[in-house]
């Protein structure tokens, strides 16, 4: 089975059996701003892997519709109405099936990963962007039109100065708990610049103030938006995956205390809260699932 992860950066593709990569081959997402070059190069890096595949699945950062048109991805110029799944069927000669990446991310979570405990869950990826994929009743659920889970938008700060948003609205879930978020909050706090996630969090594990305070704030805020999905659909779990998740044990403290302050039941609240088990595999490995699904 053959999956593959196209993000903005990276496309990464993969050879998988059961709940492993066996083998993978990555390459840069091209930046020429047609979506014909990045097709051909998904094309080669499957191609790499085997000359002759018998079905592929692709995870794409963005949402598909029920015909498998994308509607746009916000970080890839080009693709705007394209039908990948067809336009790479024809350059690989075999079927190919499309889906979200954090909604492909859950299917292989639940397939291969901590899924298997748990029927029902929303697989919350926290990154550059916060987005999500919803598992329900043990079925993949994209949604109508394919944007179900994507909690990244959900408005948590109605006030003048809410921060802006990717999307062009205020005070959206992804702008207190993004990439962007965290270091924003950082130097609020009383920090400094920081190139990534990992240096608030060494700062946070050696007891500094201003690494602390950052996660506590992403855990409330975090809850917060948590805490209307759990009222809307009483999952058997949450579970996190992206590159903040590393950090996750300095976020569930506070996230847990606004899970019990906003839900409007103590089951709801106390809802298992784990880490993906799949980790950056999961896009792949979901994605070799996808033509089984018949997605
Ligand atoms: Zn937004």
């Amino acid at each position: 089975m053959i999956g593959v992860d196209f993000g903005g950066t990276g496309i990464k593709a993969g050879i998988v059996e059961g709940g492993r990569v066996l083998r993978s081959f990555d390459e840069p997402t091209p930046t020429t701003g047609r979506a014909e070059d990045v097709l051909d190069a998904i094309a080669r890096a499957v191609l790499a892997l085997t000359p002759k595949p018998e079905s592929v699945g692709i995870a794409i950062p963005g949402e598909v519709d029920s015909e498998g048109r994308c509607w746009g991805l916000p970080n890839v110029p080009g693709f705007r109405g394209v039908n990948l799944g067809v336009r790479l069927s024809e350059k690989l000669g075999c079927p190919v099936a499309v889906e979200n990446d954090a909604t492909t991310a859950a299917l292989g979570e639940y397939l291969c990963g901590h899924g298997t405990r748990f029927p029902s869950f929303l697989m919350v990826t926290l990154g550059t962007g916060v987005g999500g994929g919803l598992v329900l009743g043990g079925q993949l659920y994209p949604g109508a039109n394919g944007f179900a889970g994507e909690i990244g938008h959900i408005n948590v700060d109605r006030s003048e100065g809410a921060p802006p948003c990717g999307c062009g609205r205020r005070g959206c879930l992804e702008t207190y708990t993004g990439t962007a978020a965290l270091k924003r909050m950082f130097k609020t706090f009383g920090g400094y610049d920081v190139a990534g996630i990992k240096e608030i969090a060494d700062n946070a594990r050696a007891g500094g103030r201003a690494g602390l305070d950052t996660f506590q704030a992403m855990g409330e805020w975090l809850g917060r938006g948590l805490s209307a999905i759990q009222n809307t659909l009483d999952l058997n779990a949450l579970i996190f995956t992206g590159g903040i998740s590393n950090a996750f044990d300095l976020i569930e403290p506070s996230l847990r205390t606004a899970l019990r302050e906003n839900c409007v039941a103590e089951p709801l609240a106390e809802v298992p809260l784990v880490v993906s088990e799949l980790g950056a595999q999961a896009g792949v490995i979901g994605a070799a699932h996808l033509p089984q699904l018949g997605a």
